[in-house]
């Protein structure tokens, strides 16, 4: 099957503000891409709206999702399931408009190997672009802090050759910024193919 539409996936390290980066992408007008709304069992905050911020489910509800193939991934975070809902994304690609998720790393994971068309985009902390510079640079650091810092590291950025860009989340509006820079441009290069 041919999607039209682009599936643009923003992930990235718990903390680095992916919720906020996503915000203010959907705040300004010109934006074009489609939000794909998740499934979640966790309560809503205040201020949050069912079918606008989430689509809140009971955990049977979500087991029930699992089962029937709805979800295009899911994954347990902070004792909570978090979901995308398939048929959405599916039929929104279909007509030519590009889907954008944002979710967690294990989730993207998922995401990449049923969609390894996808344009993934890892959101990197500043701090950690710092550390990873410092390890590839210096390596002269104390053992004590390199440790620290490695091991928490590690992962993060293991997890960060599934992806096709790292942008890094040093200012919101910069960070936006990238993100519509590499969208236009994956548009470009995928058009003349
Ligand atoms: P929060 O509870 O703060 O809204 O979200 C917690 C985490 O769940 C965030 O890292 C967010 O990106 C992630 N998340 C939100 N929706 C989904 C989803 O549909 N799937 C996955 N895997 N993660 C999600």
């Amino acid at each position: 099957m041919h999607e039209k539409g682009l599936l643009i996936v923003l992930s990235g390290p718990s903390g680095v503000g992916k919720g906020t980066v996503r915000k203010e992408i959907f705040s300004q007008p010109d934006t074009k891409f489609e939000y794909s709304i998740s499934m979640t069992t966790r309560s809503p905050r205040e201020g949050e709206v069912n079918g606008v911020d989430y689509f809140f489910k009971t955990r049977e509800e979500f087991e029930q999702l699992i089962e029937q193939g709805k979800l295009l991934e899911y994954a347990e975070f902070v004792g909570n399931y978090y979901g995308t809902p398939v048929d959405y994304v599916r039929e929104t690609l279909n007509k030519g408009r590009d889907v954008f998720l944002e979710i967690e790393v294990q989730g993207a994971r998922q995401v990449r190997e049923k969609f390894p068309d996808g344009l993934f985009i890892f959101l990197m902390p500043p701090s950690l672009t710092e550390l990873k510079n410092r390890i590839v640079t210096r390596g002269t650091e104390t053992e004590d802090i390199i440790n620290n810092r490695l091991n928490v590291a590690k992962e993060e950025i293991e997890m960060m050759h599934l992806y096709d860009y790292v942008v890094e989340n040093d200012q919101i509006d910069l960070a936006c910024e990238r993100i519509n820079a590499i969208v236009v441009a994956e548009h470009c290069r995928r058009e003349r193919v």
